[in-house]
């Protein structure tokens, strides 16, 4: 993607965006407000595995497992029942979510890049489809739900966790979710809505400033 190339959801023009005290530059779209790294800074897949291995996403780390616990009671309960399938996408090198979410019943399928890479959920339908901590790390958000939304069954969900950003250049300046070199997208709730509108979803509901869940309305 150049630098003249339009914003990849709503088409508008980029601004730059260029935090001092550090030599990344970004861009940013002042009408769905999603900020994504200029290509030149993104890491190379090696690169990208070698951070993921690094983080704390354990089954002995209380803290991410409540995490968990928090978004499946937010952004998984309420929207499917018991039995339905999910496909939890990006599910990173150990299954953490996935047990959770098969202790309760739900029938889950997994993929990972990196460290589950099985496409057969491209032959599969599910009624919930699920993205923790993976937007931020996509250079086209657009291409990879729009494959995604098209494996959901009529009325099927996108639930979606990612940090938003606080959508002021100084704040963003500072912001410490920008430091991983592996976050490379950074979204507000207007660019999810903005999302969902491009993919023939509804933003059905959000909360705690990092998750958001997507309906499909139409009937496919
Ligand atoms: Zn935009």
């Amino acid at each position: 993607m150049g630098q003249a190339n339009p914003c990849p959801i709503c088409h508008a023009r980029f601004l730059p965006l260029n935090p001092p005290a550090d030599e990344r530059a970004y861009r940013s779209c002042p009408n769905c407000q999603w900020i994504v790294l200029d290509k030149a800074w993104v890491p190379s897949l090696e690169k990208q595995k070698e951070r993921y291995l690094q983080h704390e996403n354990s089954p002995e780390n209380p803290g991410y497992i409540e995490m968990f616990e928090e978004f499946i009671r937010v952004c998984v309960d309420p929207f499917v029942a018991g039995g339905k399938r999910i496909l939890d996408y990006g599910c990173g090198p150990e299954p953490v979510l996935a047990d959770l979410l098969t202790k309760r019943g739900y029938a889950v399928d997994t993929y990972d890049l990196f460290f589950k890479p099985d496409e057969n959920y491209k032959t599969q339908k599910y009624n919930l489809i699920i993205l923790t901590e993976v937007l931020e790390h996509l250079e086209n958000p657009i291409t990879v739900l729009r494959v995604l939304s098209e494996r959901l069954e009529p009325q099927g969900v996108i639930s979606i966790m990612t940090l938003f950003h606080p959508n002021d250049s100084e704040k963003f300046s500072k912001w410490w979710y920008r430091r991983d070199i592996t976050h490379i997208s950074f979204y507000t709730l207007m660019t999810l809505r903005e999302i969902a509108q491009v993919l023939g979803m509804d933003l059905i509901f959000s909360g705690s400033e990092r998750m958001a869940v997507m309906r499909l309305e139409r009937l496919k």
